[in-house]
């Protein structure tokens, strides 16, 4: 039987994925080649399209849509992970979502953060956090109606949650964290302790910026990361954006005294771009075109960046490429000097320049510090000081400026909270994902070592990426790894790597308590 309902709001779905998808030109263009007074037409242009799509979502008929297309599958007696199925529920989840907060707090919310970015960007650059803070003080009163409007259980965090880590609870993320802590902790103070055993002087050379670009892009179409079907330009903050499923673009920046932020920038962005790339074509112009969750999307940037980028049998692999690329820099150097430049732990102010073993103390901080603020634990004029205190706490380091410090991120400007969490679930993904495939497929450490990444790369697309947004992060790693996210294989790793890397063993394997649910992910 002809489902002319769900064909209807299948179209429906297809317009407003259309609008978006035009929206992220226009936002690529404006962060890649617009010239520099492109800015205020293109704001214009982006907020009409938003808009647009939003109408497209919300408007009521599409409840209607929705009602009728939900009862023709029904009659079909789909089973629940059916396509058609799994469509209605996330297309309904959507505009569920969409509908709650008013249009007029929308409007508010989005004017506010206009001029608190812009006041952000000034006070950054002349460390100055008083003029910030009432602007901060905004974005978090705003963002509390907004959560009053979304509803939640326990805490504001868990309403904003909802966007980016779907199923993702304040309380899971606690325990997650403790986890993390209590594994990191003592690594770090080990390490730290070993530091002269690291040299990454081999980095600080002159690097030829084009040649940079040229090795990056060798890099990761050696991943696997389809050139035909994308591009790779400049940028200042780099990202990964999709137009659909036939131009998937990555972005990154050079330095010439810095050979790690073009390379490791590249394959960062081009995990984030293999995922896209693989998506099922069948998706394509569906709410399902997207990654299950922003932790989700960070795991394949970190596996590729991380898990295989800074992988000793993989430097093996690129050295003598990296060598041919730069001849004069590389000359006297090995596989192991790169390797162990790469991977230099050092315990810094700026949680971008973070390193495996500290990253996610960065965020933990920014999470305790989210909820503070939202639930109204800290005032914000206390904030600068609580960073501050909380630096020293977790890394040992204090900032002596703001700029340095609580002002070095853009996320409160914009009235982002509760964000920073995903980058942790997307270190401890990476890691889950990983041991997975290396499990179900025992050749893939050594066809890593030999540069041969599609054995890999097959696993994940077959078992994470060609399902975009079917299923949630518990679910996907629940089915993929057997375990929903937990700690456990990442300190495991952080361990075994650094241990060796550091010579530090003995001294950092605790066995990790337990704390909170969740399996062990030892299956
Ligand atoms: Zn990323």
């Amino acid at each position: 039987m002809a489902m002319e309902h769900l064909a209807r709001l299948k179209t429906r779905l297809g317009e407003i994925d259309d609008l978006q998808r035009a929206a992220q030109v226009l936002s690529w263009d404006q962060s890649t080649y617009m010239p520099a007074r492109g800015g205020a037409g293109r704001a214009r242009q982006l907020a009409t399209l938003g808009s647009l799509a939003h109408r497209l979502l919300t408007e009521p008929e599409v409840a209607r849509m929705l009602a009728e297309a939900e009862a023709e599958v029904e009659a079909e007696g789909l089973p629940s992970d059916h396509a058609d199925v799994v469509l209605l529920r996330v297309a309904r989840h959507d505009r569920e979502r969409a509908v709650r907060v008013p249009r007029a707090l929308m409007e508010e919310i989005a004017l506010a953060t206009a001029l608190a970015y812009d006041t952000w960007v000034a006070a950054r650059s002349s460390d100055d956090f008083a003029a910030f803070a009432p602007h901060l003080q905004k974005n978090i009163d705003l963002t509390l109606r907004k959560t009053e409007h979304l509803g939640y259980d326990r805490h504001p965090y868990d309403a904003l949650l909802e966007d980016n880590e779907p199923g993702m609870t304040t309380e899971r993320l606690r325990s997650l964290f403790d986890d993390l802590r209590a594994g990191v902790t003592p690594l770090l103070e080990a390490i730290v302790a070993h530091a002269d055993q690291v040299d990454d002087s081999v980095l600080y050379r002159e690097y030829d910026e084009q040649a940079q670009l040229r090795f990056s892009e060798d890099v990761v179409r050696r991943f696997g990361y389809d050139f035909s079907r994308g591009r790779l330009d400049l940028t200042v903050h780099p990202f990964a954006t999709s137009f659909g499923h036939g131009d998937v673009r990555i972005t990154t920046r050079v330095s010439p005294t810095f050979l790690q932020m073009a390379l490791m920038g590249t394959m960062h962005e081009a995990g984030h771009g293999l995922y896209e790339q693989n998506f099922a074509p069948e998706l394509a112009r569906t709410p399902l075109a997207h990654g299950s969750s922003g932790g989700v999307h960070e795991s394949q940037s970190r596996l590729w960046e991380n898990v295989v980028g800074r992988r000793r049998d993989v430097w093996d692999y690129l050295f003598p490429l990296a060598q041919q690329a730069f001849p004069e820099q590389l000359g006297d150097a090995e596989a192991e000097t790169l390797y162990r430049a790469f991977n230099k732990v050092t315990p810094s102010l700026i949680r971008v320049e973070a390193d495996e073993v500290t990253y996610n103390l960065h965020t933990m901080l920014r999470f305790e510090l989210e909820n503070d603020l939202l639930e109204g634990r800290l005032a914000v004029a206390d904030l600068p000081e609580a960073w501050n205190a909380a630096m020293q706490r977790h890394l040992g380091v204090t900032p002596s400026t703001n700029t340095e410090g609580v002002l070095q991120d853009v996320h409160w400007s914009i009235g982002y909270f509760a964000g920073f969490p995903s980058y942790t679930v997307g270190n401890v993904l990476s890691v889950q994902f990983y041991d997975a495939a290396a499990r179900a497929i025992p050749s893939i450490p050594g066809d890593l070592a030999a540069g041969r990444f599609d054995t890999l790369l097959n696993w994940l697309r077959e078992n994470v990426y060609r399902h975009g947004r079917t299923y949630q992060p518990d679910a996907l790693a629940e089915r993929v790894t057997g375990s929903p996210i937990t700690a456990e294989p990442y300190l495991r790793y952080l361990r075994e790597k650094y241990g060796a890397l550091y010579g530090v063993e003995a001294a950092s394997a605790p066995p990790l308590p337990r704390q909170g649910e969740g399996g062990e992910g030892r299956a």
